[in-house]
């Protein structure tokens, strides 16, 4: 029997421990926002990975935004050292996940296996590749004891709200730099097959928009900051929108729509606020004197954020030029640089190798269209050999049903299983 077909055995053995691994996991609701029952997921991953013979630590993120007594931000690292040196390489799941939202036709917590899928909120995004990276470990281990190097695997928070209580971090104080780890697979859902090299830039901001305050029966004698945002908008869709669709990457972000620059007004709001749905009185008239609007820029990496900010400004004081009475505000509110991993950076390559081998036929490479915590272990971490590789299809995250398939979960668990054997193989020093 090959090393190959062992392993394949090896997990084959644990389709069923997989498949309850999945739904316990789902079962414990972490959801973020506020940051529920990280310490349970953490409990529970820890007893997991001691069973496994890994060495674990819990780590709080204390004093990192939304860390509190009441959400504390726990995360875990687990550790387990081969007989030699070698390299170590770290499997990175986040363990939150959004809200579950509407439309659902099965409990979003409930773990239920039908026809080959498990369904539940995170089960693709990403707690199913969470429990594939755990059994691809656990088979490798018992298919190769004498390796070299290290394994670690870890559960950390905040994913989905920047990463700022989980992997930043743990990358601040060096849990990803490079003396210590030297391959990092985020099990992202990407599909099977398909090797995520980075992700596109953000720059949000706000924009604000000034008026002056009147009763709405006059409002010539107030100014409107709504109709001033107005004009911006309609400046970004004459000029901006327009340029943004020129521009292309060649980098291979998936969906194709995404290899454009792109920019999503995130929100508006202007004049008095929201009164809630079962509120029954009438709003009073006045002329809203400010307004304000959260714009969401994604940028490529041909692109320079200085340029980006700069054409914003472009297009506000093209306005501003235009439209007595006009002023406004902008503040950024949140900035990540492009990233990108190069295609010959070795855990690619035994990625690559890996998916040839399982699939017969060659990986191929993409780009996110949004960031995930990769952006961290790069520009904190300083740690550049790291790729998003994992099970379920990224068009189901954050969706009502989402699911993810058993069979795909142990394709990649095949596929990690033979990168930690090229990884860890004896010849591989540090
Ligand atoms: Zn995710």
């Amino acid at each position: 029997m090959t090393i190959e077909d062992r392993l394949q055995a090896e997990i084959e053995a644990r389709r069923d421990d997989l498949v309850r691994l999945t739904q316990d996991l789902i079962r414990i609701p972490t959801l973020n926002p506020p940051g529920e029952n990280y310490r349970e997921i953490c409990d529970y991953l820890d007893t997991r990975l001691r069973g496994a013979g890994f060495t674990t630590e819990l780590i709080r993120a204390m004093g990192a935004p939304g860390d509190s007594d009441r959400y504390p931000r726990w995360n875990i690292v687990a550790r387990r050292s081969g007989a030699r040196a070698g390299h170590c390489v770290h499997f990175n799941s986040h363990i939150d996940v959004v809200e579950a939202g509407q439309g659902w036709t099965v409990d979003p917590f409930g773990g239920l296996l039908r026809d080959g899928r498990i369904y539940g909120r995170g089960a693709c995004d990403m707690k199913g590749g969470l429990a594939a990276s755990i059994v691809a470990a656990e088979a490798f281990l018992a298919t190769v004891p004498d390796f070299a190097g290290a394994i670690e695997i870890s559960g950390t928070a905040d994913e989905e709200s920047g990463g700022f209580g989980g992997v930043a971090y743990l990358a601040e104080r060096g849990w990803f730099s490079p003396d210590r780890v030297q391959h990092v697979i985020i099990p992202e859902p990407l599909n099977k097959d398909r090797i995520c090299l980075g992700h596109r830039g953000v720059w949000w901001a706000e924009i604000e928009t000034k008026g002056e305050i009147a009763h709405g029966s006059m409002p010539f004698l107030g100014d409107c900051a709504v109709r001033h945002m107005g004009a911006v908008i309609a400046e970004m869709e004459a000029r901006l929108f327009p340029a943004l669709a020129q521009k292309r990457t060649e980098m291979p972000v998936v969906p194709e729509g995404a290899r454009h620059s792109t920019l999503n007004i995130n929100s508006i709001h202007g004049g008095a606020a929201d009164q809630p749905d079962d509120y029954t009185g009438l709003p009073s008239p006045c002329v809203p004197d400010r307004c304000r609007m959260v714009i969401d820029r994604r940028f490529l990496i041909e692109e320079d954020i200085a340029e980006v900010e700069a054409e914003i400004h472009e297009v506000l004081e093209t306005v501003r030029r235009g439209r007595p009475g006009f002023d406004y505000d902008i503040r950024e509110l949140h900035r990540v640089l492009p990233t990108m991993t190069d295609r010959d950076a070795p855990v690619v390559g035994a990625v690559a190798r890996a998916v040839q081998s399982v699939f017969d036929r060659e990986a191929a490479y993409v780009v996110s269209p949004g960031t995930y915590d990769q952006k961290h272990i790069d520009r904190i971490g300083r740690l550049k050999n790291c790729i998003a590789y994992g099970p379920g299809i990224l068009d189901l995250a954050h969706k009502p049903d989402e699911w993810v398939g058993v069979e795909d979960m142990l394709q990649a668990a095949r596929v990690m299983a033979l990168a930690l054997h090229e990884l860890l193989s004896a010849d591989n020093r540090p």
